[in-house]
């Protein structure tokens, strides 16, 4: 390619690869970011290696010029391999790969200040319900337009007719403002023997500056975290960045705290929930090399660290790490190959690892480091099973005359409980006593589910919500609607009921929904004024509240539905997360399991606490049935709002279904959730051989066909939801 021609991987969605003029005077090189024009619009872009990306070569009369390059740092050789083999592997426009690195406008704007909004406290003279509205949630806050109005739930002229009257007011912000540095010799801990050991292996590593994968296999209080923060000492003590990724923005916030105690102030954070401005700041400092420690959720892993020496990621188990819009990447693996590209150790740490990650210990390609037993003078729990059928709940409530009388003694003893269910709302289903009337979601193949503190039905599927009804819109008759089965909300109401003097706590994503609130509840918890918690998932993993020694499983068998691959693992791991709640101070914990079948080979697992046996097990069956890691899934999933069209798509791509050994093909069939917000949904399912390249035979296959405009192919490659 002649040198004042380029070939730039564009931010659209659709052309993606173009040729450029680069006009006199202006220097690029592999990496660096311009903006280009496509029709009357700017698109930005990076410049790449013609060689890896080839695309159709344009004559050089018709090539257009390059119209700038950013202000920022190229982005680097690893980041665009990196680039190459998400989008290769996944089945991905590499565009929409690189999106994921270019987060933000201060990839190509620079801008060194942005202009926030805040309230000023004046009370405007003309007080619209509106605007009361906004003032109201915006309080402390602070954002562009576009956020408080978000924030505020009102349009865009009430927040500029609010900034006329004085009752908000522009401030400046500094994008540059420099992050404090961590000093790896802030608050070094008291390691047990087993820590002490594993961290010294891990700061060898990060010494050596190559790629190596790590399991960092500790049971739940064992102290892992204060492992891998000696590894990031090492980093820092090198000039090295680290990244680590955790799987919800929710743990966030006691990581930060925790981070700050070692290091003497907070890491760099990044997740969706940050400001524009904070964005800004965070990308520009992550690309320059001067954010030493990053951590955030899964879309941090495409950032252009310059200079990368670890990556950590938490609770490596977390099916959350998988992301199932657009890219259907697992940030899990694809950390471990970022790890491969950088030449830099990854440290997957969990207390129930996936038996992906178990398998490539056995192969002896990832090196396992294990923490067996939990630090200082803390046990493990007492785990025990009430056989629901044995000990039923009174009619109409959900907890066993044995868990309730645990909560009655845990309570008289000043300790705090914790009762698990994996359900927001109040009741997964209403339905009409008189009719049989049940309410669906019109978008959705899913049932309303009842927020009782919203007085509202919404579909945990789409979002779609209507005001909880008074009457039965089929039958029109009145108070004939009934709650069926128990969400949060309801087993709070049963827990006021029979303890009406304990303070209790509800945490879901609907109450814990930013890392303030998150903050909140840990404070609430650790001074102890909640006795009694009841929550989902959110309260499984993370937390470390000494005072806690009671956890309620209230439907162990919930994750047991539906069937798919890695039923049972996941309610192995989210029950012994949930369990690993239970005791970590100095107090003992003990751990009630409600199940319909305590003689499941899970139940049996968790309550003896075998969970080598449990494993060997579940490795076994997926032998068998070759299912990963033995063999590989990718799902063809054809979504459209006319079913028909979907339907004749999906069976024309089953037709041409190529016809191999290695590989079979099931379906067309609708999928488990068959319409999802408003479209219709059919799959095909891909099972093949481990060793065979599925991607480049559905690249082959789909690559060949076409379809109406009105009809979305998407592919799943390694798919973890099967719904
Ligand atoms: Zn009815
Ligand atoms: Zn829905």
């Amino acid at each position: 390619m002649p040198g004042n021609r380029a070939r730039i991987l564009v931010l659209h969605p659709v052309l993606g690869i173009l040729d450029y003029r680069v006009p006199q005077g202006m220097h690029v090189e592999p990496g660096s970011i311009v903006v280009v024009p496509i029709g009357p619009r700017q698109y930005a872009g990076v410049v790449w290696e013609p060689e890896r990306l080839p695309t159709e070569e344009v004559g050089d009369n018709r090539l257009r010029n390059l119209l700038a390059v950013a202000d920022a740092p190229p982005i680097p050789a690893s980041v665009r391999r990196l680039v190459e083999w998400t989008a290769d592997y996944y089945l991905s426009p590499p565009s929409a790969v690189l999106a994921m690195a270019l987060r933000t406008s201060a990839a190509f704007e620079n801008a060194p200040t942005i202009v926030e909004y805040r309230a000023t406290g004046t009370v405007p003279d003309r007080l619209t319900p509106q605007r009361a509205q906004a003032l109201e949630r915006i309080g402390e806050r602070q954002g562009l337009v576009r956020e408080l109005a978000t924030i505020a739930e009102v349009s865009d002229a009430v927040i500029r007719g609010l900034v006329k009257t004085g009752a908000i007011e522009a401030v400046v912000v500094d994008t540059e403002t420099p992050y404090p540095l961590p000093d790896p010799n802030f608050g070094p801990p008291d390691l047990s023997a087993d820590q002490a050991d594993a961290a010294s292996i891990l700061r060898q590593a990060v010494g050596a500056e190559s790629f190596q994968p790590f399991l960092l296999d500790g049971v739940t209080g064992s102290g892992k975290t204060e492992v891998y923060f000696e590894a990031i000492a090492a980093a820092l003590a090198a000039g090295k960045q680290t990244l680590v990724l955790l799987p919800e923005i929710a743990l966030t916030e006691p990581f930060l705290t925790r981070f700050a105690k070692r290091f003497g102030c907070e890491p760099v954070a990044w997740h969706s929930g940050l400001r524009t401005s904070q964005r800004r700041r965070a990308w520009r400092a992550i690309a320059s090399g001067e954010a030493m420690v990053t951590v955030g959720a899964r879309s941090a892993l495409f950032l252009p660290y310059p200079n990368l020496g670890l990556i950590v990621v938490d609770e490596a188990h977390e099916t959350s790490f998988k992301q199932e819009d657009g890219v259907h990447y697992h940030a899990r693996d694809v950390a471990v190959m970022r790890g491969r590209f950088e030449q830099c150790p990854v440290i997957l740490a969990s207390a129930t690892p996936a038996i992906e990650t178990r398998h490539q210990v056995e192969l002896g390609r990832y090196e396992e480091l294990k923490l067996p037993s939990r630090f200082g003078a803390a046990e493990m729990p007492r785990i025990e099973a009430i056989d629901l059928i044995q000990e039923p709940p009174e009619r109409g409530r959900w907890l066993a005359p044995r868990l309730v009388k645990a909560l009655e003694e845990t309570l008289a003893r000043g300790e705090q409980s914790l009762l698990f269910l994996n359900r927001r709302g109040y009741a997964p289903l209403t339905l009409c006593r008189n009719c049989g009337h049940r309410f669906q979601c019109p978008n959705c193949t899913a049932w309303m589910v009842e927020h009782r503190l919203l007085r509202r039905l919404s579909c945990h599927h789409c979002g779609h919500t209507i005001p909880a009804p008074s009457l039965c819109p089929e039958c029109k008759s009145e108070d004939t609607l009934v709650a069926c089965g128990p969400g949060v909300e309801r087993i709070a109401d049963e827990v006021a009921a029979l303890f009406p003097d304990a303070r209790t706590a509800i945490v879901t994503s609907d109450t814990l929904w930013s890392p303030a609130k998150a903050a909140e509840f840990v404070a609430r918890m650790e001074h102890g004024a909640i006795d009694i918690v009841i929550g989902t998932q959110l309260v499984t993993k993370g937390y470390h509240f000494p005072n806690l020694t009671l956890v309620g499983v209230v439907d162990a068998d919930l994750g047991l539905d539906g069937g798919d691959l890695r039923a049972a693992e996941r309610t192995f791991q989210q029950i012994m997360q949930v369990s690993g709640r239970a005791g970590r101070g100095e107090k003992p914990g003990t751990v009630y399991i409600q199940t319909h079948s305590p003689e499941a080979r899970v139940m049996q697992a968790l309550i003896s606490g075998d969970a080598e046996a449990f494993y060997a097990a579940e490795t076994e069956a997926r032998r068998e049935a070759e299912a990963p890691p033995f063999g590989r899934y990718a799902a063809i999933i054809v979504s459209s709002e006319d079913k028909a069209a979907a339907e004749e798509t999906a069976r024309m791509i089953g037709r041409a279904a190529p016809q191999l050994a290695e590989m079979h093909v099931y379906g067309p069939a609708p999928a488990p959730l068959a319409m999802l917000r408003g479209r219709h949904r059919f799959r095909l399912l891909v099972h093949a051989r481990r060793s065979f390249d599925v991607q480049d035979v559905i690249r082959d296959w789909l690559g060949g066909l076409s379809w109406s405009a009105k009809v979305r192919v998407a592919v799943d490659v390694d798919p973890y939801s099967f719904v």
